[in-house]
């Protein structure tokens, strides 16, 4: 299915969010990088997709009702075999009741540093591009940034230079530089979803991790509709 016609179908069924899975082939048609992925029904199923991704991986409940799931224990990371992949499905669909899309097996990204990079709409000054590290960071100072979409490259580098922890985008405890190009190239893509889908009011992408390799890749993603509870928690 197209993206248009997804956001479309969101909307007329009354959705205030899109699930994390079609939040990411939002991100994905814009060439943001996203975890590899499936969405799954059964144990068998989820264990199968496990071994063929590669261990380890995270195991979480997919539903656009639900946009917090660690708080709900809907989250399993660091699941290292067929077994842990099964237990980890019976747990997760316990917790999440019946009203889910199913579970989504993912890549597991391994990385120190995250970013959270998101859009959001703001009344006056229509779509908004913003940028920050997350995890322990943004518990700790309120290091954020933004820039009124659209914006190029040259604004995108602009903004992670206003970053104060921008000395973590450098080689950092053994870890390689992150690839700010790819970060700059996240951040003007999302100003361009913005600006051509209305219907969205936020994006989150948080996290968005900073691999050992300096890749990144966005775990997880938010896309709030409008109309839809803005997200008042960022993780
Ligand atoms: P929530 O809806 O609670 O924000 P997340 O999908 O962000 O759920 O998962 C919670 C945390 O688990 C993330 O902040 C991240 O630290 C970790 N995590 C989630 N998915 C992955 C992944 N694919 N690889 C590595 N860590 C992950
Ligand atoms: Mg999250």
């Amino acid at each position: 299915m197209d993206i248009k016609a997804l956001i479309q179908k969101a909307v007329e069924y009354g959705q205030q969010a899109l699930s994390e899975h079609d939040s990411k082939k939002v991100l994905a048609s814009y060439n943001i990088p996203v975890t590899k992925e499936a969405l799954v029904q059964t144990k068998d199923e989820a264990a199968q997709n496990a071994a063929e991704i590669g261990f380890p991986v995270v195991l979480k409940a997919c539903s656009h009702e639900v946009m917090h799931k660690s708080e709900g224990g809907l989250v399993a990371v660091s699941l290292n075999s067929q077994e842990d992949v099964k237990a980890a499905f019976s747990d997760i669909t316990k917790k999440a009741g019946p009203d889910i899309d199913g579970i989504l097996v993912q890549e597991m990204v391994s990385g120190q540093r995250e970013l959270m990079l998101g859009l959001l709409r703001d009344p006056q000054f229509g779509p908004c591009v913003m940028a920050g590290f997350g995890g322990i960071m943004t518990e700790v100072i309120n290091d954020t940034c933004f820039r009124m979409a659209p914006i190029d490259n040259i604004e995108a580098d602009d903004m992670l230079d206003e970053l104060r922890a921008k000395a973590m985008l450098e080689a950092f405890r053994g870890q390689k530089p992150a690839d700010r190009k790819a970060i700059s190239d996240t951040l003007v893509a999302l100003g361009k979803i913005g600006m051509e889908n209305d219907p969205i009011a936020e994006i989150d992408i948080n996290p968005m991790i900073i691999d050992s390799n300096g890749a990144v890749i966005a775990v997880d993603a938010l896309i709030v509709l409008k109309g839809g509870q803005i997200n008042d928690n960022n993780n």
